[in-house]
């Protein structure tokens, strides 16, 4: 791109994380998605007066755990703010958040880039909030009514957001990814981005290269997709390039991308943090949080995914790209490693999940958890491949479909259809004989030198062993008898 030949592009992404917690963040009404509108409301999220804020300590334990595996810094003591603005999804005129205190600070993720380099991207600060309502617009134009759901005032939120450090769409796409994978592997939200329990908002500039002072920053809002982010990212810059080519000047605002027409429009004028008039919450005490409460979640982490890739680099041996697929769904590991302990053969393994259960999978929209073969199962039909009791090509045609459509045993399936493999000379012998007859012309050909023709026989073989014959004692077999006749 000829722009980065004069201008350094400065993004920061700003991900705020829905908290798969049961109740909302300051009252016990439910947090869940797909209610019938302001279902999960009372008079604490409806902002009725003289309720009081009470505070969702699973919220806590979620946000303090997502900081220790991200590698942030824990605040001792932290409080949270009142942040004002009109809006009729905001039923108190405000959100509780967090302003110059927030609960953990610093941090950052490691991403690669598909040019074998790798980043580390900073982390700014991570602060809890409240989410806000939901507006609908009728989309009728004589009746223009907007209506207003309280399901999602108050549930909790995690504001994950980077220093300026990262320089092209690409990181911004590999970084979300990550972070995504992270959030998922502690489990701490379902981060579906459809529901909107992960969403993401770009702050881009220009700056001419090497220069020391930021250009204005320009936000972008409502992108719902990771690919939609870096497609808004990379049509921003450029409508930002042209207009600093062209004298323009570029106004602090935020904009919307139009993932139809990949354009951004303006939305509004960019508040400034003292536009909100922010004061800490009175309702709320200070937050202490002490070396054993980290410590006692500290030992709630599982094994992240920087670390499990390296294991399935040291213990298994797989290639990094089959590392990639197999760990970036937790679950799917999970099953990777249950089969792996039954079974040996780990690129085996993973050539079966990356091929055959994979394409089962989003053939069928399932999830792993839901699919019909079990790990020993399928560790089970690839240890047989391994012993040469089914060649590979049975096993995918005929074994697996019937473990997968009647929930079978491997043993079953070959047992009751008879797919063992044939490697019995008495049963080989035979058969051979009848392909040489009936092939004279291969034989000539082989006759004549032409060594590639003995193909043509163990084809007729395989065929007449409708592919059971074990590959390598049929090849012999064929080789020694040809030879005894010639
Ligand atoms: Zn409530």
């Amino acid at each position: 791109m000829a722009i980065t030949d004069h201008y350094d592009i400065v993004i920061g992404l700003e991900v705020h994380c829905q908290l798969k917690t049961k109740s909302k963040l300051f009252c016990d009404c439910k947090n869940q998605f797909g209610c019938e509108p302001n279902e999960n409301t009372c008079p604490v999220c409806l902002g009725m007066p003289g309720t009081l804020p009470v505070l969702n300590r699973v919220a806590v334990d979620y946000s303090i755990k997502t900081a220790l595996a991200i590698g942030a810094k824990v605040a001792e003591t932290t409080k949270f703010d009142r942040k004002h603005y009109f809006y009729p999804d905001l039923p108190k005129g405000y959100q509780i958040s967090q302003y110059d205190e927030p609960y953990c600070t610093g941090g950052g993720l490691n991403v690669n880039l598909s040019d074998g380099s790798s980043k580390f991207i900073e982390l700014n600060r991570i602060h809890m909030e409240e989410d806000a309502g939901k507006l609908s617009h009728s989309e009728d134009s004589h009746m223009a009514d907007s209506i207003v759901d309280l399901n999602r005032a108050g549930t909790p939120l995690m504001e994950i957001v980077t220093e300026p450090v990262i320089s092209t769409p690409e990181e911004a796409y590999v970084y979300l990814t990550e972070l995504k994978q992270l959030l998922e592997y502690i489990d701490v939200s379902d981060c579906n981005m459809q529901e909107g329990s992960l969403r993401c908002d770009a702050n881009i500039s220009l700056k001419p290269k090497g220069a020391a002072k930021l250009g204005t920053k320009v936000e972008i809002k409502n992108m719902n997709s990771f690919k939609n982010v870096q497609a808004a990212i990379e049509h921003e810059v450029k409508r930002q390039y042209l207009a600093i080519e062209n004298d323009e000047t570029i106004v602090q605002e935020t904009r919307l991308y139009d993932v139809d027409k990949d354009v951004t429009r303006s939305m509004r004028s960019k508040e400034e943090a003292n536009d909100y008039r922010y004061f800490p919450e009175p309702d709320l005490p200070r937050l202490a949080i002490d070396e054993n409460w980290i410590e006692e979640i500290r030992s709630t982490l599982p094994e992240l995914p920087a670390q499990r890739r390296q294991r399935y680099r040291d213990s298994y041996g797989l290639p990094d790209y089959d590392i990639a697929q197999i760990t970036a769904d937790r679950n799917i590991a999970d099953f990777f490693d249950a089969v792996a302990e039954n079974c040996k053969a780990y690129k085996e393994i993973s050539n079966w999940m990356m091929g055959e259960v994979m394409r089962e999978l989003s053939e069928r929209k399932l999830s792993i958890s839901e699919f019909e073969v079990q790990p020993k199962a399928l560790a089970e039909l690839i240890s047989l491949i391994e012993q040469k009791v089914i060649s590979k090509k049975i096993a995918k045609e005929d074994v697996f479909p019937e473990m997968v459509k009647n929930k079978l045993a491997a043993k079953t399936v070959i047992e009751e259809k008879g797919l063992k493999v044939e490697s019995n000379d008495d049963v080989l012998l035979p058969i051979i004989r009848e392909a040489i007859s009936a092939n004279p012309k291969a034989v000539a050909d082989i006759r004549a030198g032409k060594k590639k023709a003995i193909g043509a026989i163990i084809g007729s073989c395989m065929k007449a062993t409708k592919g059971k014959a074990d590959p390598q004692s049929l090849s012999a077999l064929v080789q020694s008898e040809l030879e005894r006749l010639l």
